[in-house]
């Protein structure tokens, strides 16, 4: 698949000190071709045939009439993005912004970011502002032609009363005073037709009495529906008559306690698509069986002069499934609520506040977005493919440094007699091997250094090149050293490694590499090192699969799926902004953490490792 080429993020360039490399916004992945599907085609034979071409908008979302007095439409297209705000959004709707944002950017549309508030029960204005949070972050907006196409569909709710009386008054829709358990059984099955209600063939008189009776508050939660009348022989079970509006005495988070019933989602869903004069309206392969209803109302409503034709229409994409990866909201909050996991914006969440913190970057989730494409048959996307969007995002990009995560110290017992007494070596790094144009970055080597302790080897196993007594390595950007010996505890642990300094190997200087080496370690000196708390993760389960079919997904959760260190690292890295990334070289590419970060107590997250160790 095509590699989406990512601008280096690294900006201005100073001496031993780290520039930011925060993310410039959105844009990212336009321009170059973009691989096509089946959606973009849909757009591309719409916009050749001219379908939306005569469409109107008057400037904010309205019935017929509205729109009719408008101008010309300046969007080309109109997608939306949908959240019911009753959670955090995680990766599988990013796949959706992107998508909606994308195609709407790329075809000269507006996107609409509309909430899906018509369900009262779940909602919160909590969730409302980190939706909007994440759409922007991840460098989207619905600002358009001078206009915000921010939008809520509880706004809507007059209209679509208005809507449900057309439909009475026409002749299709009725109160239905059956029980939830007659309905049931009178629905049928797919191998059985569904059996008329008696209050089918209700006049129309009688059901809009019921209805503004059911609006009154007459009834209690749950006495009766009104359904759309449409065909209770349908071979598709959602056209045998659909409820489309029900009793629910609950209080709505924006229009309080106004309504005491609530339209239903397949009811709602078409009418704020319309009524926002969406053309392309996008969602999940769940609701490809409620296309026939929504064209369905659509056309009534078009009939009955509700509504402005041509009508949005309805397609379908495969959701996201990624492996070792859970993006059931229910269950996210689970994991919240039983703290498995510390609260929404955990770095091992699949949240999009997670996945920031964990040191995701718009850009890697964009390219993500991008390379997974949209099909129309559900598959599983490999965790690997995240991961790798991440990893090659940062690689153009983020800064190198040195830390050393198991420390261990190295002292040089010659220092002195070879370099001087008290003298602090100069060394220097490319901050970015492949733009020396950002300069380097500067440190300096003393008598003592920390190692990882797993560079050295009293005994070393077959093929092992770095440190053990007579071995001779380079100490990365500085001295080529002899390993001596070892200094013990009583108990045979090792408290610290000894070597030499061999004279005239310093990196960068007329014959340092006259001695050969095999191995090459990384180091931070003791003398200039900064403590750091490192938060290494791993995945959060240990199944790919963890929710599917019956499985308790709480079963497979990684016990070692958060380790914390204490590292050292150096000192380019004094000066860092919490939400900077870097590269820690050997070790993969490291955040200091968006919240608990401070230049006084640095903490680094893992946000991935430098190579895919899960996919053999
Ligand atoms: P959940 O099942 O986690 O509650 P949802 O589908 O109910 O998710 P909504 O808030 O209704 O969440 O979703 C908003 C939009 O995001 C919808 O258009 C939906 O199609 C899309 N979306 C949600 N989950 C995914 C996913 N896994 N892959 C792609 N798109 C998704
Ligand atoms: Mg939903």
């Amino acid at each position: 698949m095509r590699r989406v080429p990512v601008p280096p993020k690294i900006s201005g360039m100073s001496h031993s000190t780290h520039p930011t490399n925060k993310s410039a916004a959105p844009a990212a992945v336009t321009d170059s071709v973009k691989p096509s599907n089946f959606l973009r085609q849909i757009i591309e034979s719409d916009l050749e045939k001219g379908t939306y071409a005569t469409r109107r908008w008057a400037g904010t979302p309205g019935d017929a009439t509205h729109h009719a007095a408008g101008q010309p439409d300046p969007a080309k297209i109109r997608t939306r993005f949908p959240p019911e705000p009753n959670g955090y959004l995680h990766i599988g709707h990013a796949k959706s912004i992107c998508l909606n944002f994308g195609l709407a950017r790329d075809y000269g549309g507006v996107c609409h970011m509309r909430f899906d508030d018509t369900n009262p029960e779940k909602e919160d204005t909590e969730y409302v502002n980190s939706i909007l949070d994440a759409v922007q972050w991840l460098g989207f907006d619905w600002h358009a032609n001078g206009q915000s196409h921010l939008f809520q569909a509880s706004d809507y709710f007059d209209f679509m009363y208005r809507a449900a009386e057309y439909l009475i008054e026409a002749g299709h829709a009725y109160v239905d005073e059956q029980t939830p358990e007659q309905m049931r059984v009178n629905r049928g099955d797919f191998g059985k037709p569904g059996v008329d209600s008696p209050y089918r063939n209700h006049s129309a008189a009688e059901n809009l009495t019921r209805f503004r009776q059911m609006r009154d508050g007459l009834y209690p939660d749950g006495a009766m529906v009104l359904r759309a009348k449409i065909d209770m022989a349908s071979p598709n079970i959602n056209m045998r008559d659909p409820a489309i509006y029900r009793i629910r005495r609950a209080t709505h988070h924006h229009t309080g306690d106004k309504w005491c019933i609530y339209p239903m989602y397949t009811f709602a869903h078409p009418i704020e698509d319309a009524l926002e004069q969406i053309t392309h309206s996008i969602c999940t392969l769940e609701f490809e069986d409620q296309r026939p209803f929504y064209d369905w109302l659509m056309a009534r409503l078009i009939e009955g002069g509700l509504l402005g034709a041509p009508a949005p229409k309805q397609y379908e994409f495969a959701r996201l499934n990624l492996t070792y990866v859970i993006t059931s909201k229910r269950k996210l909050a689970q994991l919240v609520y039983d703290h498995r996991v510390n609260g929404w914006d955990d770095p091992r969440m699949p949240t999009i506040v997670g996945l920031r913190r964990r040191g995701y970057t718009p850009e890697s989730l964009q390219l993500f977005a991008e390379r997974i494409g949209v099909t129309k048959s559900d598959s599983w996307i490999d965790y690997a493919t995240l991961e790798g969007c991440l990893r090659e995002t940062l690689d153009a990009s983020a800064p190198r440094a040195m830390a050393v995560l198991d420390p261990i110290k190295l002292v040089l017992t010659n220092w002195d007699e070879v370099m001087g007494a008290d003298v602090l070596d100069d060394c220097s790094a490319p901050i970015h091997p492949h733009h020396p144009e950002l300069g380097k970055r500067q440190f300096k080597m003393g008598p003592e250094v920390w190692i990882e302790r797993s560079d050295f080897e009293e005994t070393p196993p077959k093929g092992f090149f770095r440190l053990f007594p007579g071995n001779k390595v380079r100490l990365k950007y500085g001295h080529v050293i002899e390993c001596t010996d070892a200094i013990k505890d009583e108990a045979g642990n090792v408290l610290s490694v000894r070597a030499t300094v061999v004279k005239d190997t310093k990196s960068g200087t007329p014959g340092s590499d006259a001695i050969k080496v095999k191995g090459v370690i990384t180091w931070v000196a003791v003398h200039d090192g900064i403590p750091a708390e490192v938060r290494i993760y791993d995945r959060l389960f240990l199944d790919a699969q963890p929710d599917a079919g019956a499985k308790d997904f709480l079963e497979s959760l990684n016990p070692h799926s958060l380790k914390v260190v204490m590292a050292v690292v150096e000192p380019s890295l004094a000066t860092v902004q919490a939400g900077d990334s870097f590269q820690f070289e050997r070790h993969g590419y490291f955040v200091a953490d968006r919240i608990d970060h401070t230049q006084s107590k640095p903490v680094f997250n893992l946000a991935v490792g430098l190579k895919d160790s899960w996919t053999k």
